[in-house]
């Protein structure tokens, strides 16, 4: 498969204000610390784990909204992180985001039609007729009635919402789109109905996703592969299937445990993990996670895991895999 994302070495330090003045600031929040994958052409990678560890401050590094401390982030080839702005804004044009709340990233001032022309208006393309005409175009592709365009977004339901939204996202024909948690504010009923839309429109459009849940269900019915985060790093990588049977990483066991059995007859046990994230202002030295690990060894504190490949499409950071 052709290679569409390359993320290498991404990190994001926020840099903590110093409570004495004019003093420097020496602490930084490590929410993203060195993390690498590559996203197909076509497929969808979902990112997971708990609230908290980097998934949605990674998503908006790829789509250049915050800008990384250091690492690449390159698209169709290019390094976007020192690009020209002129140059990134066209390139981003083929990267679009679908946030979570449906009731927040709507602007509740514009009417519909506006909201979902408005990246063609920025980007000038088109005039006011061809770009209604793509509006009425995407609200019928997103399944709504293209009379909808004069309305203001209150006057539609979550899932309504999040169904403009996708329009919006799909409005300059992207190639790449993010979708940070799309269905964890709706109800289960209309969760189904949105996953199956962005699944068509996939197969319709030839998109690739990246989608970021803590939903290990919805996960499993959306994505190819998976990356699991924990404090800022990914610590396991590979396809769904060859994970979900195979888990090697103490952190994803754990998760893992947490899916409901698929059968009374299937043998599962539910591992809980003691203790909390530990925060990333601090993190704990050498392997991050070796606070929570039940199978921590005495190297587990010092020295950090490297990455290992155990199939060609299974990698995994654990000295217990090495
Ligand atoms: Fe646990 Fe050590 Fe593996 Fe980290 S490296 S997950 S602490 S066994």
């Amino acid at each position: 498969m052709e290679t569409l994302l390359e993320v290498n070495g991404l990190k994001k330090h926020f840099p903590v204000s110093n409570p004495i003045p004019f003093k420097k600031s020496t602490q930084s929040v490590k929410a993203v610390d060195g993390v690498n994958f590559d996203v197909y052409q076509g497929e969808t990678l979902g990112i997971v784990g708990e609230s908290g560890c980097g998934k949605s401050t990674m998503a908006r590094l790829v789509n250049q909204l915050i800008k990384p401390t250091d690492g690449s982030v390159i698209f169709k080839k290019q390094n976007l992180i020192d690009m020209p702005a002129e140059k990134l804004r066209q390139m981003r044009q083929k990267i679009q985001m679908v946030f979570q709340d449906p009731y927040a990233s709507l602007d509740p001032r514009l009417k519909v039609g506006e909201l979902i022309a408005e990246p063609l208006v920025i980007h000038q393309i088109g005039d006011r007729t061809s770009q209604k005409q793509r509006v009425e175009e995407l609200l019928e592709i997103v399944g709504l009635n293209k009379r909808y365009a004069d309305r203001y977004p209150h006057e539609f339901s979550g899932g309504q919402r999040q169904r403009i939204n996708i329009a919006r996202a799909l409005t300059l024909n992207p190639e790449l789109v993010i979708c940070d948690e799309p269905v964890s504010a709706l109800d289960v009923s209309v969760q189904a109905q949105v996953i199956n839309l962005l699944n068509k429109l996939q197969q319709d459009f030839k998109l690739t996703y990246i989608f970021i849940s803590h939903d290990l269900n919805v996960v499993r019915y959306m994505c190819d592969r998976i990356a699991v985060m924990y404090l800022g790093r990914i610590v396991e990588i590979g396809t769904f299937e060859e994970i979900y049977a195979n888990p090697q990483h103490p952190y994803t066991k754990a998760l893992f445990s947490a899916i409901p059995k698929e059968s009374p007859f299937e043998e599962k046990e539910r591992i809980i993990l003691k203790g909390t994230v530990p925060s990333p202002l601090n993190p704990p030295s050498g392997c991050h996670f070796h606070e929570r690990c039940p199978v921590a060894i005495d190297i587990c504190k010092t020295k950090e895991p490297k990455m290992i490949t155990k199939e060609k499409i299974h990698q995994t950071s654990c000295h217990l895999a090495d």
